[in-house]
């Protein structure tokens, strides 16, 4: 089991269905699945909610409903309440990245909640009193409301990553070692010579500047034979030029 399964995501009294879905959108990309949502509206447009949530469509159906925020995080440790509003305890708010590392630690054993305003009015001083936390979303001074489903997205995602669930694609061909990378720069620098691309004083000084680019990313095995490939081609067509200019 993941911890992310232990993360719970709690909307309070949202207004717009289309967040909704977005929010379940959001939390599916994430690898969240828990969604719970306080004192529904009567007024909630369900086919947006639908809409948005795209391939989602299970996260909504599995939403969890409850009456109050109280009953919403019953069975969780830590509660962590976002806002984008300073004041109240807000003033010792964390960024989601470093929330992500807290709440972590707390879903290895135990449900943890984050807690996510109305669109209008977020989350009264009563609601974010029942947190152990606050998140604030760092954000621009001059805007610092973000959309429901994108502040749930920013949160998600930061849980996602510190968990180190995803690797990105790597290089998968050898890394070139010194045997093959020597062989390809003595073909160069053969090359240089053969093509009179430099004066025999300057050789050595274009041979280090060589070596530097050659060896500022990965040169991988693949990498090495291309580049030694075109050395031993040039080679072999300036052999052919002064053959044929001499015949
Ligand atoms: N006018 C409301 C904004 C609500 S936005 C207010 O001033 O509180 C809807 C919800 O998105 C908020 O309740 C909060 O849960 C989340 N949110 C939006 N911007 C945020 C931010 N910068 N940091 C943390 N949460 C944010």
């Amino acid at each position: 089991m993941s911890m992310l399964d232990n993360v719970r995501i709690v909307l309070v009294e949202p207004i717009f269905g289309g967040n909704i879905g977005s929010v379940c959108r959001a939390m599916n990309n994430n690898d969240i699945t828990d969604l719970a949502i306080v004192n529904p509206r009567p007024t909630t447009d369900w086919d947006d909610a639908r809409k948005l949530s795209c391939n989602a469509k299970a996260q909504l159906e599995a939403r969890k409903e409850y009456p109050t925020l109280a009953e919403a995080i019953a069975g969780c440790t830590v509660v962590a309440g976002t806002s984008a509003r300073t004041g109240f305890y807000r003033d010792t708010a964390h960024s989601p990245r470093e929330f992500a590392q807290i709440g972590l630690e707390s879903a290895k054993n135990h449900k943890i909640a984050l807690v996510f305003g109305r669109e209008d009015k977020g989350l009264q001083n009563e609601e974010l009193a029942l947190c152990t936390h606050i998140i604030q979303i760092p954000s621009s001074e001059l805007y610092t409301s973000l959309n429901l489903s994108h502040a749930v997205m920013v949160c998600c995602y930061e849980m996602f990553t510190a968990a180190g669930a995803f690797h990105p694609a790597e290089e998968k061909a050898e890394e070139a070692d010194s045997e093959l990378r020597e062989r390809m720069f003595a073909t160069w620098r053969e090359m240089m010579i053969k093509t009179e691309f430099t004066h025999e004083q300057k050789l050595e000084h274009m041979m280090m500047g060589l070596r530097r680019i050659f060896t500022r990313g990965k040169l991988t095995v693949p990498d090495a034979k291309i580049l030694m490939g075109l050395a031993k081609q040039s080679i072999w067509v300036s052999d052919q030029w002064k053959k044929d200019t001499n015949e």
